[in-house]
């Protein structure tokens, strides 16, 4: 076997981390573009004003438990009907913004060109939707994990990249290996309420000393989208198992039906100042 050929691991492995520079130098030398949509922008991690403009941001009113938005705000924490009927896993499930073109562009770019400047974008959008969830317990980021070997194909897991990210804006600390996937599962799109949840079914199990290191803390669950919700459930339920005092679920962009999607149950989130003002000054 010739030195540096396709059957030298050692050669593979070169070849790979000089791609690797090549990427790194190519992302510095090449003008900050605009993730949603490509147009040069000031800063790597600024939308330009129309992707800006098309993001609906989540912070209006909303159920305490799913955080489906509701036409009016009422005083202290309401609870939607669906939430009363069957109470989901978790004691919260904020995301940044309404899943939409922009907000699903951003998370491939991440989940399959690992643009890490994505992972730090996304934070910076989930950080308030934190701020407002962190209460009187100590919280815990737990990245929704991949199972092994899809963490061992595609080589890195977006849901962790993300918490890396928060916890290097807000110091909040993460465990990567608190929970893990011990089930390889099969796309969940498509399929029907009831067999989503059969798939994700026991996919989820504490990692060795979760719950020491979990005790008595708000976990908090990292993922790019929450879609149906079925994958956050189940790993939410492994997370009760560990004697955490709370149990959340954070996301970067949440999917709604159509039909929710096109009342003007969203328009308080078009136009937000105080969010346009900070991206404006960085
Ligand atoms: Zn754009
Ligand atoms: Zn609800």
């Amino acid at each position: 076997m010739g030195e540096g050929g396709a059957d030298d691991p050692s050669g593979w492995q070169a070849d790979r981390a000089l791609r690797h520079i090549v990427r790194t130098i190519v992302d510095y030398a090449l003008p900050p573009r605009c993730p949603g949509c490509g147009l040069v922008v000031d800063d790597d991690r600024q939308f330009c004003l129309s992707c800006w403009s098309s993001l609906t941001f989540l912070d209006g009113p909303a159920c305490s438990l799913c955080s489906i938005p509701l036409p009016a705000a009422l005083p202290g924490p309401v609870t939607c009907g669906a939430c009363l009927a069957a109470p989901p896993p978790f004691d919260g499930a904020p995301s940044a913004v309404a899943y939409g073109p922009v907000a699903r562009t951003v998370a491939l770019r991440l989940k399959y060109g690992r643009r890490v400047g994505h992972a730090r974008l996304m934070a910076q959008l989930m950080a308030r939707p934190l701020g407002k969830l962190a209460d009187a317990e100590p919280v815990l980021l737990v990245p929704v994990p991949l199972h092994r070997w899809r963490l061992w194909s595609r080589g890195f897991n977006q849901a962790a990249l993300v918490a890396d990210e928060l916890t290097r804006l807000t110091g909040i600390p993460h465990d990567h290996d608190l929970l893990l996937r011990i089930k390889a599962t099969k796309a969940l799109r498509g399929q029907g309420r009831r067999e989503r949840e059969r798939i994700v079914a026991g996919a989820f199990a504490l990692g060795n000393g979760a719950k020491e290191r979990a005790a008595g803390r708000h976990l908090v669950l990292i993922d790019d989208v929450h879609a149906s919700g079925a994958t956050l459930r189940a790993a939410a339920r492994a997370l009760r198992r560990s004697g955490a005092a709370r149990v959340s679920a954070l996301s970067w962009a949440r999917v709604f039906p159509d039909a929710l999607m096109t009342s003007n149950i969203f328009d308080f989130a078009r136009v937000d100042s105080d969010m346009m003002d900070e991206r404006m000054t960085g």
